[in-house]
């Protein structure tokens, strides 16, 4: 059945577009002047934007959000964020941590999630229940945990989560080897050819910290992005997050193979690893999107935050104000995800793609008056300002309430999670 929602503004097809229709059901039909469809979703001052595509995420990560800050990356997974797993992750905890994850995805317009942790399943069906798409990584590392012994183990799981999710229209699966430092190069190769047999996309880090860096070199006598070049793995389908620490020459082969980057801003200043050389990438040839990374090191999911600071960040840096405008950023969020996620129409309002779209008011007082629209989201909107979602044509917020579920119920669990973690850790 289409369905039609109205607004002052709609960017679409790359062109803001003023007072008109959008026509869709599960794709986009198409703009028009006037409709006549059963129903319409009318709304004042606001503006429909595709929504946004957040590439590198730990999702589950939200219940440890504010446990451990102000620590160095190593000090921090070592002695807080590792011994916090270790006694807590259950299927349990992650799927209601992923329903408090998929709140704050909803209320800041993201549509989709490209994600890395453990138990992905229980991700994946949190997700489904909320009406969020997911990409779903299936970890892999080279020493035993409670998930495997080894190589053959995790890959085995990857391809239980394949067959459990094959065909779902909002859930992909993903392998997520997980870092030079904690995959071999011959594991790597092995999930080339596993990701190559399933068809499935590669997400991994890359070059987070300096210490990395030094550590690759000193075990294999050259870099990070040296070993992933010499891998093949700028020549699969994959996505890199972070990109931190990078010399010209690296750039060059990055940017020369249109490597997609997951640059995660928030999380490496808070961490204090640095920051991606994203002008130099994307000069280059690469394709930059955005990630918050995990709520423990951000400490949020807000993909409107996080684009407000990647444009000021860089033009201050960079000592150019005409640097990562508001459109390109709005692109960045949302096209450019798609791309970096390898995701079929999606990420722009077009005729056919999916309705994957946020609907953003101006009537706040911080966002009045208003002169441009997309200026207007990029500098001054807060998550309050988006107050409907819409993914593959379903309403999952209407005027700031979620749909799928009872946000109540999740952020009163979520309480009694943030109790019994307390509790247990302090003794
Ligand atoms: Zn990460």
């Amino acid at each position: 059945m289409t369905k039609a929602v109205y607004a002052d503004f709609i960017y679409f097809g790359g062109k803001l577009e003023k007072n008109k229709y959008l026509l869709f059901d599960e794709k986009i039909i198409g703009l028009s002047d006037n409709c006549n469809c059963e129903e319409v979703f009318k709304r004042e001052n606001s503006i429909i934007i595709p929504g946004f595509i957040n590439t590198h995420t730990h999702l589950p990560m939200v219940f440890f959000r504010g446990l451990a800050d102000d620590l160095p990356l190593m000090d921090w997974l070592k002695n807080y964020i590792w011994p916090a797993e270790s006694k807590f992750l259950d299927e349990e905890f992650v799927y209601d941590a992923t329903m408090l994850a998929a709140c704050e995805m909803i209320h800041s317009g993201t549509v989709a999630a490209n994600d890395m942790y453990f138990y992905s399943k229980q991700i994946g069906l949190a997700l489904k229940r909320a009406g969020l798409k997911g990409i779903l990584g299936a970890g892999i590392l080279d020493f035993p945990t409670k998930f495997g012994k080894g190589i053959e183990d995790y890959l085995n799981n990857a391809k239980d989560l394949v067959d459990f999710f094959m065909g779902d229209k909002l859930i992909k699966v993903a392998l997520s080897p997980h870092a030079p430092y904690t995959v071999s190069p011959e594991n790597y190769r092995k999930c080339i050819d596993f990701a190559d047999m399933y068809d499935l996309i590669i997400h991994t880090h890359l070059s987070e910290t300096k210490d990395e860096v030094e550590n690759i070199m000193k075990k294999y006598g050259k870099s990070p992005v040296k070993l992933m070049d010499e891998i093949g793995l700028f020549d699969h389908r994959s996505v890199f997050a972070h990109m931190v620490h990078l010399t010209d020459e690296e750039i060059e082969i990055v940017g020369k193979k249109n490597v997609k980057i997951s640059h995660c801003l928030e999380s490496n200043l808070k961490l204090g690893s640095g920051f991606s050389p994203v002008k130099k990438l994307i000069d280059a040839g690469c394709v930059v999107s955005i990630g918050t990374d995990g709520a423990a090191s951000n400490n949020d999911l807000d993909m409107l935050s996080e684009i407000s600071t990647v444009s000021k960040f860089h033009k201050g840096l960079n000592l150019d104000p005409t640097l990562l405008s508001a459109e390109e950023m709005l692109l960045i969020a949302t096209e450019n995800g798609a791309k970096a996620l390898w995701l079929e129409n999606s990420g722009r309002l077009d005729v056919g793609n999916y309705a994957d779209f946020a609907i953003i008011n101006f009537d706040k007082s911080f966002t009045v008056p208003l002169y441009n629209p997309l200026s207007q989201i990029i500098y001054s909107s807060r998550s309050e300002n988006v107050t409907d979602l819409f993914v593959n044509g379903n309403p999952v917020m209407l005027n700031n309430k979620i749909t799928t579920f009872d946000e109540d119920e999740i952020i009163e669990k979520s309480k009694w999670w943030g109790r019994k973690i307390i509790g247990t850790i302090s003794k």
